[in-house]
């Protein structure tokens, strides 16, 4: 088997890492690796060699295109708008039925040393090419790409293109302190509301992904919440009253909430979510007091309704924003503030 070496690929050390005796740790994401020499993390791009932890991944483009904003999802940011989304191979979490799994459980050596090394500018340029309002940082998990991410962000931002990430949030608070300065806004996956269901599915903790959804809140970055409802995994109505509770008290009422459908993937072959048990969950987290709840992966239009007097404000096709009454960012019958980012 080859071996990634500083001779294989043109290394960038990594963020977030020290040494302990003759191993490193990683302070990037929760897992916390303690990473031996030769040996990489769980994550698989970042590894340890000759004593300094390195960010296999970096500039290594999996994927690249142009993505209306709906289908990150976000449904208050920047509606009708196009964003260039990127991704690299890698995961820290390792999900069942990962509907990215060809590219986010890419093995270290067969795929990174085969992928070209992209330069930050020329995504960039990409981005401004395309005309896109954005860079999404998608697809695999964009924290374990984290330094290569940060270059294009900082870059992007000068261009006047806002960055948002679609993460699963298993992010240490010392690297989302610094995440925070440059994201604009953030998809966040809480995958389920129970640490067992975390251990067993996903091999991750949900802890750190709602402390970083709660930090990312604070500071004022655009938060959006998916989850993939997978019968019989995390659609027992208790879990999904819980979750509704957290995001109303902990994230507030107008948080949007995308409830999305899962289809068989990857290990896990059981039949798909039922639209009833979608429109189940959708009550749920309406009688939660959520303002703005999405189907995610059905057919359905989704609709964007003025929470005081019920007026419909912004009307979708699939990812395609159809109609958007309103008025800088206002219900143009009542005047209530429907919040999000309308520019
Ligand atoms: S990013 Fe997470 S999974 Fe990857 S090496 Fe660091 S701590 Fe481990």
């Amino acid at each position: 088997m080859e071996t990634i070496t500083n001779r294989t690929l043109n290394l960038h050390e990594a963020w977030f890492w020290h040494e302990e005796e003759d191993r490193l740790r990683c302070r990037l994401c929760a897992h916390n690796c303690l990473i031996a020499p030769d040996r990489s993390g769980i994550c698989r791009v970042r590894k340890n060699i000759d004593g300094k932890l390195y960010s296999l991944n970096y500039g290594r483009l999996i994927a690249a295109h142009l993505d209306p904003i709906e289908k990150k999802p976000f449904n208050h940011f920047l509606p009708g708008t196009q964003s260039f989304s990127i991704a690299t191979p890698g995961c820290n979490l390792a999900c069942d039925w990962c509907q990215n799994w060809q590219i986010s459980q890419a093995d270290e050596v067969g795929s990174l040393t085969r992928i070209p090394e992209v330069d930050p500018k020329k995504v960039v340029q990409a981005a401004l090419e395309f005309n896109a309002a954005s860079i999404a940082y998608t697809y695999t998990e964009p924290v374990v790409f984290y330094e290569f991410a940060r270059d294009t962000a900082l870059l992007a931002r000068e261009a006047g293109l806002k960055n948002i990430f679609v993460t699963n949030g298993l992010i240490t608070p010392e690297a989302n302190a610094d995440l925070v300065t440059w994201l604009d806004a953030a998809n966040v996956d809480i995958k389920a509301f129970d640490q067992d269901v975390y251990r067993k599915y996903m091999h991750g903790s949900l802890e750190p992904v709602l402390e970083t959804c709660k930090a990312l809140k604070a500071a004022g970055i655009w938060l959006e919440i998916t989850t993939l409802l997978v019968p019989g995994v995390n659609d027992d109505p208790l879990q999904l009253q819980n979750l509704a509770q957290f995001i109303a008290n902990d994230l507030g009422t107008d948080t949007p909430w995308h409830i999305s459908r899962y289809y068989p993937q990857y290990k896990f072959d059981s039949p798909p979510t039922s639209l009833k048990g979608i429109e189940k969950a959708e009550h749920l987290a309406r009688m939660a007091g959520l303002r703005y709840v999405y189907p995610g992966n059905t057919a359905s239009s989704t609709q964007t309704v003025c929470p005081s007097c019920g007026k419909l404000l912004v009307d979708r096709d699939g990812y395609r924003t159809v109609l958007n009454e309103l008025d800088d960012g206002r219900c143009p019958r009542c005047n209530t503030e429907i919040a999000g980012n309308w520019a």
